[in-house]
């Protein structure tokens, strides 16, 4: 399996298709999950290429991982969180659905289950969230 340098994520990157960016830094970038199933779900990615964790470098893991513990720690103050639930897929046959690296990262309440898949967010929620996100990141 190849990286397709057109993949969703990559054009995010490269500012071909927009995003809400919530964070980034040399070798990272966050930005929130357009269907989102928890208000705060974000998603991390490298700014390299990878297509998930069986072809990414032990370099691109430790800085995302870096970047995925600090905004678990951004959103569960942003949004008073009781947890954090961390998602990772790889291959289509391990649920992933676009081929660059990324890992979900979603605040989470007792007793509060994840919102249905695939459905769209609301915009205006998504930048506020982000805007939220931004003020605990500092
Ligand atoms: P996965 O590959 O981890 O199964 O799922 C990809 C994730 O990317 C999904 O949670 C989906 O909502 C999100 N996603 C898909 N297309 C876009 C997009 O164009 N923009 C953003 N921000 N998120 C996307």
């Amino acid at each position: 399996m190849t990286y397709d340098p057109d993949n969703i994520f990559a054009k995010i990157l490269r500012d071909e298709i927009p995003s809400i960016r919530v964070y980034e830094d040399e070798a990272t970038l966050v930005f929130m999950d357009i269907m989102p199933r928890a208000p705060g779900h974000v998603l991390v990615i490298p700014k390299t290429p990878a297509r998930n964790i069986l072809d990414a470098s032990p370099e691109q893991m430790a800085t995302v991982m870096a970047t995925v513990q600090k905004l678990g720690h951004a959103v569960t103050k942003a949004f008073d969180a009781d947890g954090v639930t961390i998602q990772q897929f790889n291959e289509a046959a391990g649920g992933q659905e676009v081929f660059h690296l990324h890992f979900h990262v979603l605040p989470r309440h007792l007793d509060v289950g994840l919102n249905p898949p695939r459905v769209m967010g609301d915009m205006d929620e998504l930048q506020s969230n982000a805007a939220k996100i931004q003020a605990a990141l500092g």
